[in-house]
C-alpha cells in the first residue's frame, strides 16, 4: 500500500498526486472527497508513484553533498546534519548529526565508519535476543559493506549483515536477522522455511515489502 506523506484539502475540484524531490507523496484533494475514493486512486496510480518515489531517490542520494540541513537515515528516521566546529569525534548523533567542519572533504568515509560501528552494535544485539529467544546456535554475526544483499548466512553458521541496515526502520532490521537465522535451519526460500520465519514475525510481509520499495534509500 502506497503511504501518503501529506494530504491537503482545499477548495479545488481535483485530485492531485505530487511526487516530492525527496521521494515523498503529496495528495492535494477537495474538500469533500471521500477517504476510499482517495486511496482507490492512488492504488490505481500506485505503478506511477512508484517509479517517480524511486526515480526521486536515485536523484536525491546521487547529488549528496554532505551540506548543512542535508538528511540522512538512521534506525527509519531521517536526521538531519549540521556542520560544527572543530570536535572530536569528528560525527555525532545525538537528535542531529554533528559533523566538523574539517572533516568535511572525507565526510562519506566518516559517515560509513559511523554507520559501522552502530551496525555492530545493533545487528549484534538483535541477533543476540532472537537467537536467545528461539534457541538459534549462531557460530558469529559479522558487518559487510554488501549494496543490495542485506544479509546473508553460511553453511559455517555465520551470519552477514550489511552496515546499511541501520538506515532502515527497527523493525525492518529485525526482519532482516530473523530470516538469516531461520536459513541456519533451512538454507532455501521453501514454504517451511516462510513458515518459521512468520510464527516468530506475523507481519514480515510488510517489512519485505519496506525493503523492496525503500532499499534504494539505504545508502550513502
Ligand atoms: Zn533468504
Amino acid at each position: 500500500m502506497i503511504q501518503i506523506d501529506k494530504l491537503v484539502r482545499s477548495k479545488r475540484k481535483t485530485l492531485s498526486l505530487i511526487v516530492e524531490t525527496d521521494g515523498t507523496l503529496t495528495v492535494r484533494a477537495p474538500l469533500r472527497m471521500k477517504e476510499a475514493d482517495i486511496r482507490g486512486f492512488i492504488e490505481a496510480k500506485s505503478g506511477w508513484i512508484k517509479r517517480k518515489q524511486t526515480k526521486a531517490r536515485e536523484v536525491a542520494v546521487a547529488s549528496r553533498r554532505y551540506a548543512d540541513g542535508e538528511t540522512f537515515l538512521y534506525l527509519g528516521r531521517e536526521v538531519p546534519l549540521r556542520l560544527v566546529p572543530e570536535r572530536i569525534p569528528a560525527l555525532v548523533m545525538d537528535g542531529e548529526f554533528k559533523l566538523t567542519k574539517s572533516a568535511h572533504p572525507r565526510a562519506e568515509s566518516v559517515f560509513e565508519a559511523w554507520y559501522k560501528k552502530q551496525a555492530r552494535s545493533v545487528l549484534t544485539e538483535r541477533v543476540d535476543f532472537y537467537s536467545r529467544k528461539y534457541g538459534f546456535d549462531v557460530e558469529k554475526a559479522r558487518i559487510s559493506s554488501a549494496r543490495t544483499r542485506w544479509g546473508s548466512c553460511s553453511a559455517k553458521k555465520t551470519l552477514s549483515f550489511t552496515w546499511r541496515l541501520v538506515m532502515a526502520p527497527p523493525q525492518v532490521i529485525d526482519y532482516v536477522v530473523v530470516h538469516e537465522l531461520c536459513h541456519l535451519r533451512e538454507l532455501n526460500h521453501s514454504p517451511s522455511f516462510w513458515a518459521q520465519v512468520e510464527a516468530i514475525l506475523p507481519d514480515y510481509k510488510s517489512h519485505r515489502k519496506w525493503l523492496k520499495h525503500n532499499g534504494v534509500k539505504l545508502q550513502l
